[in-house]
């Protein structure tokens, strides 16, 4: 860290500034300029804070050096990280295409969509069984029962499955159904289920938070890699805005901003940045073209049955053609839509149309 010192500062002052710091355990660098003096501070950063070097006399401002998230620092791990979802590759030029409703429904259904997904190219399925929604009026999930259907898709169709945890008490249950655990816009500050699906070794899909900044973003990574679960793929899904002509405000800048800051995959989520069936395949594109590492999309095959989020489902028509564009787009960039773990082919193009 790097102490700049107050104009006027006097001889007393510094004195005591380096006393103090040197008494904290580091080295100190005194460098004297014609209007400013600053001070470098060489040790372990953990052995003060911001806040306690900002309140000693003499102190205008404290610089840190080096990022406060350490472990998703790009500084500390220079190469991408690749996820494995229980086979499905993340990051490190491999694409995940997340693909399924926002709630998990009735299993019929549930079946058909992610027959549909999974013939269209998605490596991952997801629904959510425990739903974080504004009002208690409003669907709140199925429940273990939905787990136990989410999980049964993933089974038959033998694709991983992605489901939201919203209550630290359900990581174990959550965790047993599923091969990802997402930590929705939401819950990305609730620290207690962040430390609690850090000590799981299931891959963790965290969302940006609404109204968080990319700093916020990568402090909650840090603090599901500081338990000990370095399995964490990072979601731009939208912030909020000033304008109602969508739902959020797509964030596509963030994408290639995050990378440069972290080795953490990064996807994007167009459904939820946007709320309207006509941009998202536009937005699934551009967060490609910006460097996304997947794109994450809502699927019902009836929306206006849908149990949430119905309004902005792509029909599986509609992804279908959607994931067209996007493999043609992989190839572009030269990268690879995950095969399924079982499969042998290499980022394929469905070719037939859906029936
Ligand atoms: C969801 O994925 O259905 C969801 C609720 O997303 P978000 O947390 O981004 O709003
Ligand atoms: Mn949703």
């Amino acid at each position: 860290m790097i102490l700049i010192l107050k104009n006027g500062v006097t001889d007393d002052q510094i004195d005591h500034v380096i006393q103090k710091v040197e008494s904290m355990g580091f080295q100190t660098h005194l460098s004297r300029g014609t209007f400013r003096t600053i001070i470098g501070m060489i040790g372990d950063e953990s052995l003060t804070t911001e806040q306690q070097l900002q309140s000693i006399p003499g102190v205008q401002q404290v610089v840190p050096v080096l990022p406060p998230y350490k472990l998703a620092s790009r500084e500390a791990h220079p190469e991408s990280s690749v996820i494995d979802v229980s086979g499905v590759k993340i990051g490190g030029g491999n694409l995940a295409m997340i693909a399924g409703p926002c709630s998990v429904e009735d299993r019929d259904r549930m079946m058909r969509i992610g027959e549909s997904v999974v013939k269209s190219g998605a490596n991952l399925f997801r629904g959510g069984a425990y739903k974080p929604r504004t009002s208690p009026y409003a669907f709140q999930g199925l429940g273990e029962a939905g787990l136990k259907i989410l999980r049964e898709v993933g089974d038959t169709f033998g694709v991983p499955v992605v489901t939201e945890i919203t209550d630290p008490r359900n990581v174990e249950l959550v965790a047993e159904y599923s091969d990802m655990l997402q930590v929705g816009a939401r819950n990305m500050q609730n620290f207690v289920l962040l430390t609690e699906v850090g000590k799981t070794d299931r891959p963790v899909l965290l969302k940006r938070g609404m109204a968080a900044t990319i700093q916020d973003l990568l402090m909650s990574a840090e603090y599901v890699l500081s338990q000990g679960n370095p399995n964490v793929v990072l979601c731009e899904r939208g912030i909020k805005s000033f304008d109602p002509s969508t739902r959020n405000l797509y964030d596509v800048a963030a994408v290639p901003a995050v990378q440069g800051l972290t080795h953490l995959p990064i996807i994007v989520d167009p459904s939820h940045a946007t709320g309207r069936p006509d941009l998202i395949p536009p937005c699934a594109l551009a967060g490609l073209a910006a460097g996304a590492d997947g794109v994450h999309i809502e699927v019902h095959d009836c929306p206006e049955e849908a149990k949430s989020d119905g309004a902005q489902a792509l029909l599986p028509e509609q992804y279908n053609e959607i994931v067209q564009k996007m493999a043609a787009m992989a190839e572009l960039l030269g990268k690879t839509i995950s095969p399924l773990p079982n499969s042998t082919t290499k980022n394929t193009p469905p070719t037939e149309a859906l029936a």
